[in-house]
């Protein structure tokens, strides 16, 4: 042959005979052959090598590919008539004079289809999918999928910051090389921020729903206790008052807390753990001599529970006179975001609490909670 590849030959499917057992009876039947080597004229060569020399030229998919299909019945009579499928896209008439080889290049270089979606990619391969990218982006000390704050070892391997802090050696905890000072490239990153997010406190296992504020509230959130000063989580801290420092009484919704003055002119803080409605509070007393000023501060402790009511706190103090008529009631809405302690403050000028403080130097606050 001159010319190389397929086309110098117009292909032709070769026909022949075969012999098939139907109802026990054998039968000749005509075949086609639609592998092009089965010609004469390309017996010599391989499959890839017609291909390899096809490439350069053009394919066609003018006719969207449809399986051909047809009935027949089979070998036992009483079973139903079947239908066959044909995935060959040279059983469809416009394709039967060309053999399978002569179809492929346009295909290959088929522009790729965007109108798929991922709705086409079937439920088990995209799960095994998502298996191989948790896996290869696992913390390597929490075993779980990296948090959005990550840091890598030279050879790629992912640890949770909040995990690297707790790891003794300052190197990767897998291969034992050092930390990466790179920043992620940008592709990673939309990695790891497309996949579930976890809660980015210690410990916590909860994923994330878009839009949470289970961090905020979490409960594994490491906090100082107001009187011992060690290290507790959250939702631990009323039960660690509540053991380790029994001298201190935990208030309730309707409570008269009664302060001792004795050096007004210092600063100084007094803690009351509260318990309201589910919500561990500090209410903290604050003298200040400087800005002439006492305030109340109430910090709600993050339990894991996001909060769904609104709690309201009341304050009063009375005349220690019964003649005297000085007054002090004030509301407050307390806004239980614990990182917003600073707004749920009460401030009573100092130049009232004489009127509050008895012979005793005993001053008493009376603290009502509501919720709605
Ligand atoms: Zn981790
Ligand atoms: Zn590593
Ligand atoms: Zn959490
Ligand atoms: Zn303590």
């Amino acid at each position: 042959m001159t010319h190389s590849g397929s086309r110098s030959v117009k292909f032709q499917a070769v026909t022949g005979t075969d012999s098939i057992v139907k109802h026990g009876v054998s039968q000749t039947i005509s075949v086609r052959h639609h592998c092009i080597t089965s010609m004469r004229e390309y017996e010599s060569k391989s499959l890839e090598e017609l291909r390899l020399e096809d490439y350069a030229a053009k394919g066609t998919d003018s006719v969207k590919f449809q399986a051909a299909t047809e009935t027949h019945s089979m070998e036992n009579n009483e079973a139903p008539q079947t239908s066959n499928t044909h995935q060959c896209p040279t059983s469809l008439t416009e394709y039967e004079s060309k053999p399978l080889e002569e179809l492929p290049p346009k295909d290959y270089s088929a522009k790729k289809d965007h109108t798929r979606s991922q709705g086409d990619v079937p439920v088990d391969c995209f799960l095994k999918s998502m298996d191989t990218i948790l896996d290869v982006t696992k913390c390597e000390v929490c075993l779980e999928a990296a948090r959005r704050d990550f840091s890598q070892c030279v050879n790629s391997h992912f640890i949770c910051m909040v995990c690297k802090t707790s790891l003794s050696k300052s190197s990767c905890p897998t291969c034992l090389q050092p930390f990466s000072n790179n920043m992620p490239s940008v592709f990673v990153r939309q990695i790891i921020d497309a996949l579930p997010q976890r809660c980015k406190h210690l410990h916590c296992t909860v994923y994330l729903q878009p839009d949470d504020d289970h961090e905020t509230y979490c409960g594994w959130q490491t906090l100082n206790c107001r009187i011992c000063n060690s290290h507790v989580y959250g939702k631990d801290l009323l039960t660690h008052v509540e053991t380790e420092h029994k001298e201190f009484t935990i208030f309730g919704t309707d409570s008269t807390l009664i302060h001792k003055i004795t050096n007004e002119n210092e600063i100084w803080t007094l803690y009351s753990p509260t318990f309201v409605f589910e919500q561990f509070l500090w209410v903290d007393f604050i003298n200040c001599p400087f800005t002439k000023i006492y305030s109340i501060m109430f910090s709600p402790i993050p339990n894991g529970n996001i909060p769904k009511e609104t709690i309201y706190a009341k304050v009063q103090y009375s005349p220690v006179n019964s003649e005297d008529k000085t007054q002090f009631t004030t509301t407050l809405k307390l806004n239980l975001d614990p990182t917003c302690a600073d707004q749920n403050k009460i401030y009573i000028s100092r130049s009232m609490l004489p009127h509050f403080i008895n012979d005793k130097k005993e001053i008493h606050t009376l603290i009502t909670y509501a919720k709605n």
